[in-house]
């Protein structure tokens, strides 16, 4: 990450689908515009959440872009609930047709923003020590990019391995056959998929037996091809649908 000052018109924080979106629609307008993502690379939520199991709760066409026919109409889920590798992939087909890595500087944590009641410019600093100014900062932080972890005593002591979802790592982990304890049964463990893989493990130990959730419904596996064409013949009308009911 280069330290110095760098100034632009507009900046964006956070490289997930929605800072993507952000600075796609910028450079469409021309705007002088750059993301700073604090992870090395882009995707947030789906780059970060590799869990086994971990996918969309959403239709996957729900989350395809709409300011670009020609992106909608090349795109085919491969699932109906899209699981995070085809998501991650998805995003990084839509950073790398439009170019807009460009735009991107990663490793570029933001510490602190000052506002300038006389220059009316945001002042923002990096952990890096690197500062950038601009007339407009959009947050593009995401509700769910900070991961929190419990604070049960004795937990620096844990020898065994230890994961958070957010935090899961890329090499696969061998799970099957050893002995695991699962801390929470919110809608991360208990999707249904996480739960099957899950529950393939030898002596499985829920911690906290107050919260098991209490109904969830099967997600179908597979992409109905009738359905799925018919949908992409009519994507237009049904992202114009969602636009004009948006306003
Ligand atoms: C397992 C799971 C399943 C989900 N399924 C669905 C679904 O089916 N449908 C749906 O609509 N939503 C779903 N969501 C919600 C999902 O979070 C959003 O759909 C979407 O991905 C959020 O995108 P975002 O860009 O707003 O935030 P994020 O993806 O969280 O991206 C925020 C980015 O900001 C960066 N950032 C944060 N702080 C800083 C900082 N100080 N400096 C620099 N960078 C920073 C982060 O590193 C991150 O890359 C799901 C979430 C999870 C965890």
């Amino acid at each position: 990450m280069d330290e110095g000052k760098f100034s632009y018109d507009v900046i964006v924080i956070g490289a997930g689908v929605s800072g993507i979106y952000q600075i796609k629609r910028l450079t469409d307008l021309g705007i002088d515009a750059i993301v700073l993502e604090g992870d090395d690379d882009l995707g947030g939520t789906w780059y970060r959440n590799r869990y086994p199991g971990a996918r969309f709760d959403s239709e996957s066409y729900t989350y395809g872009y709409s300011f670009s026919e020609e992106l909608l109409d090349e795109w085919h889920w491969k699932e109906r609930f899209s699981g995070q590798p085809e998501n991650l992939r998805y995003l990084r087909h839509v950073a790398d047709k439009f170019d807009l890595r460009r735009h991107m500087r990663f490793d570029a944590r933001v510490r602190t923003m000052t506002w300038d009641d006389v220059d009316h410019r945001w002042t923002v600093q990096l952990d890096s020590g690197a500062t950038y100014d601009a007339r407009y900062v959009i947050t593009s932080l995401g509700p769910l990019s900070m991961p929190t972890l419990p604070s049960y005593a004795g937990m620096d002591d844990f020898e065994g391995d230890s994961f958070h979802t957010y935090w899961w790592p890329k090499e696969p982990i061998e799970l099957a056959g050893r002995r695991v304890g699962i801390i929470g049964t919110g809608a991360t463990i208990s999707s249904p998929r996480t739960a099957r893989i899950i529950g393939g493990i030898k002596n499985r130990l829920v911690t906290r037996p107050d919260e098991i959730s209490t109904w969830i419904a099967t997600q179908p596996d597979k992409i109905n091809p009738v359905i799925a064409h018919s949908r992409h013949q009519r994507i237009n009308k049904i992202f114009f649908g969602l636009v004009f009911y948006r306003q």
